[in-house]
């Protein structure tokens, strides 16, 4: 029997709802962890895990992450999400069931797509409940696949890291949804880019906007200007960390650090960190413009406020003379604090 209080990742979360249905084979949590600022917003991941513990250590932490990117992008939202961890053969049904829970929450906690998610997805979900975005709107409206907006924050990030990055050695891991939109921004500014994936028609779509290809073992180990992990999380850690080729991080994926302790040895290597949640805002920031009925111009520039922020959380690490990410942590923490003293 899972239990989210006795998993090491459970941080205080506000609640944690399991769902299921055996006839339809489908079996997922919902974890909203904080909604201090506003609802718990984050997206639903569709992911098969070794363990069901797995996929509740996934979500407790995934959750957290939202709270944390949230708050940091200064958006009206508080952190959640949802793993989809045994998805039946009527993915429609498992889908509207899923909407359902959702719906009985009663707007504690509002989704969008995620890992293995798509737009259709979420117009199955929102047949059961209002608290869904990530769905094309009319135009004019905000809305839509978060994926190729958290790729444009991404790359503002790399600009504001690099400079120009004409001829700029890139190597990014995984060229799914946000990395394959990433490779067509630097491509169109003649970045050189190297990737990698498990997916070999990701790596075809990103061999024809002039990529090379590495293997995914590899992909972190080369000499590069920055390295961009846009793959699943913990692919920063005790063995990878002291074989990375690039000084500089900056990728889309969540939870790049696989423990706290990996973000001081990216300092003790001289690796500059971009923190992952301040870095990948740009999706969320899409879908809260989404679900608040804002139109889609206001977005870029919150799009481009995003690496802004990168540098003054970089700046902030320097002059306080610790990681990056325990700065972003601090900022984040202390605009929790405000709000809940308000
Ligand atoms: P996706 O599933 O479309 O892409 C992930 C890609 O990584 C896939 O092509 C997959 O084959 C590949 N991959 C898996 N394991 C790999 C490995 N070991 N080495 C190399 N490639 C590997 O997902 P996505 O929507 O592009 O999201 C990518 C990351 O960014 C995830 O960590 C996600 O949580 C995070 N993120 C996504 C968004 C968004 O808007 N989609 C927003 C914020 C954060």
């Amino acid at each position: 029997m899972l239990d989210a209080k006795t998993n090491a990742a459970f941080d205080g979360h506000e609640q944690v709802v399991f769902f299921s249905d055996e006839a339809l084979g489908l079996a997922g949590v919902i974890a909203v962890h904080n909604t201090a600022l506003g609802p718990g917003a984050g997206g639903c991941r569709i992911w098969n895990y070794p363990r069901e513990e797995d996929a509740l250590t996934d979500v407790l932490r995934l959750a957290r992450g939202m709270t944390y990117k949230n708050a940091m992008a200064d958006l009206p939202l508080g952190g959640g999400k949802t793993v989809i961890y045994k998805m039946g053969a009527d993915r429609a049904a498992c889908l509207r069931k899923f909407g359902e829970t959702v719906e009985s929450l009663g707007g504690r906690y509002i989704t969008a797509e995620d890992v293995g998610a798509s737009v259709d997805d979420m117009r199955v979900v929102a047949r059961a409940t209002s608290y869904v975005a990530g769905i094309p709107k009319e135009s004019g409206q905000a809305g839509g696949d978060p994926s190729p907006v958290t790729a444009q924050g991404v790359y503002h990030c790399i600009k504001a890291l690099l400079g120009d990055i004409t001829g700029k050695r890139i190597a990014v891991q995984g060229v799914g949804h946000v990395g394959l939109h990433l490779c067509q921004l630097l491509a169109a500014e003649k970045a050189n880019l190297i990737v990698s994936d498990v997916n070999t028609d990701n790596l075809e779509r990103a061999r024809a906007l002039g990529a090379s290809i590495a293997p995914v073992e590899d992909i972190h180990k080369l000499e590069a200007d920055l390295f961009s992990p846009c793959a699943l999380g913990a692919g920063l850690n005790e063995r990878t960390i002291p074989e990375l080729g690039a000084p500089i991080i900056c990728g889309a994926a969540n939870n790049q650090l696989a423990t706290e302790a990996d973000g001081e040895r990216l300092v003790a290597r001289g690796v500059t960190y971009a923190p992952d949640y301040v870095v990948n805002a740009g999706g969320i920031i899409n879908v809260s413009a989404e679900y608040l009925g804002e139109a889609a111009d206001v977005v870029d520039a919150r799009i481009r406020a995003i690496a802004t922020r990168l540098l003054n959380v970089l700046e902030t690490a320097k002059a306080e003379n610790v990681p990056p990410h325990v700065a972003a942590d601090r900022m984040v923490r202390a605009k929790l604090a405000a709000a809940r003293m308000a």
